[in-house]
């Protein structure tokens, strides 16, 4: 097995994905090894998702991405949180010290990041001790990869001299480089996703969206200075559990009266 450490660069919209050519461009230019092993299929909402596994295994397959050359890349039958774990165990032939996901086709900004499959699988390298990168390109349809790989580039820079487990959450709007109003540090955002659940017949299957709607989202959050045209940088925690004092002994009392 090879001992040289790569930059593992997943994501959640799949193999085809056209952000994932942009990120493992940026990654490459940092002159590190790059391994890509990304989701087959769209794996969007999948948020750090280990499952469903199937019993027989999970299937992984070599693939060539158009546009990644000589670039060693796998397509994972699974959420890419599974890659990540894969790629972290050394089950895909390389170790791997950091993590970059994306480039995501459509923002993760606000508290909703919690579904994000793109943000679950930096979540996930953190979990594992890696720092990871999680990146998206604003709009329904975005055109600008280009301005996502040279921020995406600069962002993993930053990674490489990080503490172990750092997580970078970055939005980059949908405009050529020399049009970004700036770069700016911003927490995220309080809002949710708002879910559209469409079912018909009735009975039926239904669809679902995550519909993002802010009327007003708080001045300088990761929502609002993306809206006004800012790369936003976000550093993410994972999470977090901490004792509640009192609770045990309601519970405990409440045994006691059971026994
Ligand atoms: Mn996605």
């Amino acid at each position: 097995m090879s001992r040289d450490h790569r930059i593992l660069v997943t994501n959640d919209d799949g193999v085809a994905s056209p952000g994932l050519v942009a990120l493992a461009r940026a990654a490459a230019s940092l002159n590190r090894p790059v391994l890509v092993a990304a989701p087959s299929d769209d794996q969007s909402g999948a948020s750090a998702a280990i499952g469903p596994r199937p019993p027989g295994g999970v299937r992984v397959e070599p693939v060539a991405i158009p546009g990644l050359d000589g670039v060693t890349s796998y397509a994972v039958d699974g959420a890419p949180a599974i890659a990540v774990v894969a790629a972290r165990l050394g089950e895909l032939g390389h170790h791997v010290d950091l993590v970059a996901s994306g480039v995501n086709i459509g923002q993760n900004t606000g508290s909703s990041v919690l579904h994000s499959g793109t943000v679950g699988a930096a979540l996930t390298g953190a979990h594992l001790g890696l720092s990871a990168l999680a990146v998206s390109l604003a709009g329904r349809d975005p055109s600008h990869f280009d301005t996502a790989t040279e921020v995406a580039a600069a962002a993993l820079e930053w990674l490489v001299g990080a503490p172990a487990g750092t997580v970078l959450n970055v939005n980059v709007p949908d405009v050529a480089l020399d049009r970004i109003a700036g770069v700016r540090d911003a927490p995220l955002a309080s809002f949710g996703a708002v879910q559209t659940a469409l079912r018909e017949p009735e009975g039926g299957p239904f669809t679902m969206r995550l519909e993002f709607t802010w009327p007003d989202p708080e001045p300088g959050t990761d929502a609002a200075l993306l809206a006004e045209g800012f790369v936003t940088v976000t550093r993410l925690a994972g999470v977090a559990g901490e004792a509640e004092p009192g609770v045990a002994g309601v519970l405990e009392r409440a045994l006691s009266r059971a026994a």
